[in-house]
């Protein structure tokens, strides 16, 4: 039994029904009661004026009702929009706003919630499968749109490249707003696999995470590096005692040499897979499966090569991706759709904003980003959006977040420094609780964990906060 996401049914219905589909820590759901409940869920949705191309917002935190959900909208090609409780209020509320979405389902209470009277309205856009919403400059989420056809295309590329196997088992550790939890999704539900979740309590003890995966079979680990790194201060993390576990993919940030060293050590014979792309171009582009012979230098590894039915390329230094799985656009951001978006031979292209390089044999590689998004224990997060917030401060006139890094330029850790127009030793006393007053915008991954006081920010030529000063002030300060 699987699903498909083109007659948006499920299929097979009458063959492995009794398998796991979900496995979460509140249900374990097999094949058939994911059908049943995810028709019910259809019915309530469609009852409560739910439709082709309405969004759907779904809040929880890995529950199995949140795949239920998820199922669900797809059968009623209702665009799903997750959103995991990580995420405070006033983020759901701007997500909400920007989408002038009607309904949301409440997977850790399993039930809707109207956000406003009336009937629903279709998004502008048609034929969506989800929007995702990441970190915006301007302090403002930005939904990112995908089409069918670009989860028709990740879907196929998993499938034909992937070497995942018969009936998957994956494990599922990223949070359902972060679209690289997708590839669990859409694995699952198409290959007719199985998805473990792992719920943020599990996740962070490697001792519990191991005996997940010897518990289910997990055959797919699916994560960013960080989380991999995580596990390896557990001895038991290893393919003796993990057997069932036949791939790793990676995706969301660079794969590290030394840490595919340790993997080679610990999993011998189990391939590692590094997936590169942005959410606005669904999911991943690029895929390397990784060689011994990479490993034996400490340069960083390449990204590999484009997707099937995809282009990926350098104009100016900067990656560029064109192929039907770019995104549809930011919803209700024209500004941006123009400055990021191209055509280029009839298909929707994508500037990533990441520096590439492209090898002669068409290899790719990535060497990190032209601005100011970073990667932060794999979460995605503009700056920017994390200074508009620090400003909105009481007492605050202007802030600055700034990405403290390792030699190698891996992000350790975020502080932020407050503008006080004279020197001053301590933080004015209306700011004393400001971790708990950004905790009501922003979620706690984009929290910095110092906020200091300056006299003034340093700018650069062009004006622009000058962040690598006020890192080596930082680093003067802690000297
Ligand atoms: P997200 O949209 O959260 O998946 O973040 C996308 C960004 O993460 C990319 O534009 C890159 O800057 C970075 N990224 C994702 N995967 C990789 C990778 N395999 N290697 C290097 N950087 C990556």
């Amino acid at each position: 039994m699987h699903f498909d996401l083109d007659g948006a049914c499920f299929v097979d219905t009458a063959q492995g029904g009794e398998l796991p589909a979900v496995i979460a820590r509140d249900r374990v759901l097999d094949w058939r009661t994911l059908h049943r409940e995810a028709q019910a869920w259809c019915e309530e949705a469609r009852r409560l004026g739910l439709g082709e191309d309405m969004p759907i917002v779904i809040r929880g935190h890995k529950e199995a009702a949140f795949m239920v959900a998820l199922t669900g909208a797809l059968m009623l090609r209702a665009p799903f929009v997750p959103v995991d409780t990580v995420y405070p209020q006033e983020r759901l509320n701007s997500i909400t706003g920007i989408l002038d979405a009607h309904l949301l389902y409440d997977a850790g209470a399993g039930r809707f919630e109207s956000l406003r009277g009336g009937p629903g309205r279709a998004l502008a856009e048609q034929g969506l499968c989800y929007v995702m919403f990441t970190s915006g400059t301007t302090g403002q989420p930005k939904g990112v749109q995908i089409g069918r056809e670009g989860v028709r295309g990740l879907i196929d590329w998993m499938r034909l490249d992937f070497g995942l196997g018969e009936r998957p088992v994956f494990l599922d550790q990223t949070v359902f707003s972060f679209d690289v939890s997708l590839y669990d999704v859409f694995g699952t539900l198409a290959l007719g696999g199985t998805i473990m979740m792992l719920d943020r309590q599990d996740a962070a003890s490697p001792l519990k995470v191991a005996s997940l995966i010897a518990e289910h079979g997990v055959t797919t680990w699916v994560s960013t590096p960080s989380f991999a790194q995580q596990q390896l201060i557990n001895p038991g993390f290893s393919q003796a005692a993990l057997p069932s576990l036949r791939t790793f993919v990676f995706c969301g940030e660079p794969l590290p040499v030394p840490l595919c060293r340790q993997l080679r050590k610990r999993f011998p014979e189990v391939p590692l897979l590094n997936t590169y792309g942005p959410t606005e171009a669904t999911v991943a582009t690029t895929l390397l499966v990784v060689e011994d012979a990479m490993l034996q230098a400490d340069t960083p590894l390449p990204i590999g090569h484009a997707k099937r039915g995809s282009q990926v390329y350098c104009d100016e230094g900067e990656l560029c991706i064109a192929g039907p799985h770019v995104m549809r656009g930011y919803i209700n951001r024209p500004d941006l759709n123009e400055t990021r978006m191209f055509m280029r031979e009839g298909q929707r292209g994508f500037r990533t904003g990441d520096l590439g390089s492209e090898a002669g044999d068409g290899m790719l590689f990535c060497h990190g980003r032209i601005d100011d998004q970073i990667k932060l224990h794999g979460y995605r997060l503009e700056l920017m959006e994390v200074d508009a917030a620090l400003s909105a401060l009481p007492g605050a006139r202007a802030c600055a977040a700034v990405a403290l890094r390792k030699p190698n330029g891996a992000v350790v850790r975020l502080v932020a420094f407050v503008e006080m127009g004279q020197e001053a030793a301590a933080l004015p006393p209306e700011l004393a609780d400001w971790k708990g007053l950004l905790a009501a915008r922003l979620p706690h991954y984009m929290i910095p964990s110092e906020l200091l006081p300056c006299a003034q920010l340093p700018v650069s030529v062009n004006y622009k906060t000058d962040r690598a000063r006020l890192a080596q002030l930082y680093e003067a300060l802690n000297a």
